[in-house]
């Protein structure tokens, strides 16, 4: 069945090669990929590679209408502030807004700054003495740091809030709704979680959120790794604030953006002068959201779930890998089989950094640290593998090559 002549590995003959002529055509669109046929660029969970269609509205709109947004009159100006009110609404109907006109869209540079302003400018308003929130530990600490911050400023006020752990499933990584069912009580006023974690992969099943703590506790979305990678519908989540980057969504970097509903807790509103918009970002925001939309984000999901898939199995059977996070069993009804395209290991003996340059001695980047996890989160280095749309699976048969001769 296959039609690139590749041996089927664990992957149960399930890999979608009838998705390779649509993958072939995209891989080609993105200039950096196929200038450099000897890299192979894995490290997609940190920052994603750009295709020519956002290059090219970024060259555009410099070229064309590159002009201060929200100020002055004449035709560039204009041009600017529409693009800037466009992406607006192009972010909402990509996150399947269900009331876009009861909802802001807020522009950020990455989800850091994103989750900051949520925790900043918002969350304050909501607590009063003696309240609670969850915080996901063992995410990342961009999803923890502000949500401590904001306890220690409301702290110097003399308002004290409880911060209670996010509980996770020890077998499956994600978070163990029954397990926050309980911990939810009178006093918990709000949830912070991750859609998808940046170093197991793991789906966190945020849609059995809502069900667990009720109606009204407003949950916050931290869409980083999940955004132009899998369908994000906030309606199907029931999450009232979504915060992403869009550098990791095949924008420029420095973008993001900070999705806030109106309808449960205070008005979000950015607090502050925030200044000149970064519009030729806002640009290649645009431009990268309708590429993604064109290539559909399901089909994505499919094709990078199926590269980790490939390269989990690959691993299984090399006893000096152990994978971190998800497990490895690759039965129809494990979680493994709902993870993202991220797959995060360490080697029995050879270093996180010291495996990083042996494989880009073999012209593969990958990420090899702590991945700046939470309080809660893995102690020593590892690397982690993740993929986009242009990556392939003889990419994942020749880095398995290479591990496979380190064994
Ligand atoms: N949350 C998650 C889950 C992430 O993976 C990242 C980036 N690795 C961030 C937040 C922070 O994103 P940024 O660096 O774009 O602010």
């Amino acid at each position: 069945m296959t039609t690139t002549g590749l041996r089927d590995r664990g992957d149960g003959g399930t890999f979608p090669y009838d998705l390779s002529p649509w993958q072939q055509a995209l891989r080609a669109q993105f200039p950096i990929i196929t200038a450099h046929p000897g890299l192979t660029y894995l490290d997609s969970a940190a920052t994603a590679q750009k295709p020519e269609a956002v290059l090219h509205a970024v060259h555009t709109y410099l070229t064309t209408a590159n002009a201060n947004a929200g100020r002055g009159t004449y035709p560039w100006a204009n041009a600017s502030t529409e693009l800037v009110e466009r992406t607006r609404a192009q972010v909402k109907s990509f996150l399947s807004d269900p009331e876009p006109d009861r909802s802001t869209v807020h522009f950020t540079s990455g989800t850091s700054e994103g989750l900051r302003a949520v925790a900043r400018d918002w969350l304050p308003d909501l607590l009063s003495d003696g309240d609670e929130i969850v915080v996901p530990y063992a995410d990342h600490q961009a999803n923890v740091l502000p949500w401590l911050e904001a306890r220690d400023l409301l702290a110097a006020r003399g308002i004290r809030i409880g911060v209670r752990e996010m509980p996770y499933q020890t077998s499956s990584g994600d978070y163990d709704a029954a397990a926050l069912a309980r911990l939810v009580g009178p006093r918990t006023r709000f949830v912070a979680t991750t859609h998808v974690h940046h170093v197991y992969g793991a789906d966190m099943n945020v849609h059995r959120i809502r069900a667990a703590v009720g109606p009204d506790i407003p949950i916050c979305l931290d869409a980083a790794q999940s955004i132009g990678h899998q369908p994000v519908s906030v309606a199907a989540l029931d999450v009232d604030f979504a915060v992403f980057s869009g550098h990791k969504a095949l924008a420029l970097p420095g973008t993001g953006a900070v999705w806030a509903r109106q309808t449960r807790g205070p008005r979000f509103t950015p607090g502050g002068w925030s200044g000149t918009p970064n519009t030729a970002g806002v640009a290649s925001l645009a431009a990268a959201l309708d590429w993604l939309r064109e290539a559909g984000t399901d089909r994505i999901a499919r094709w990078t779930t199926a590269l980790a898939l490939r390269l989990t199995d690959g691993l299984r059977h090399l006893p000096a890998y152990r994978i971190l996070g998800c497990q490895t069993s690759l039965a129809q009804d494990s979680p493994v089989q709902h993870r993202a395209g991220i797959v995060t290991f360490r080697h029995r003996s050879i270093g996180a950094s010291d495996l990083g340059f042996i494989l880009f001695s073999h012209g593969f980047m990958v990420r090899t640290d702590g991945h700046c996890q939470g309080a809660a989160g893995e102690k020593t280095s590892s690397v982690r593998v993740s993929t986009h749309v242009y990556n392939t699976p003889e990419e994942i048969d020749r880095l398995l090559a290479v591990l496979g001769g380190l064994e």
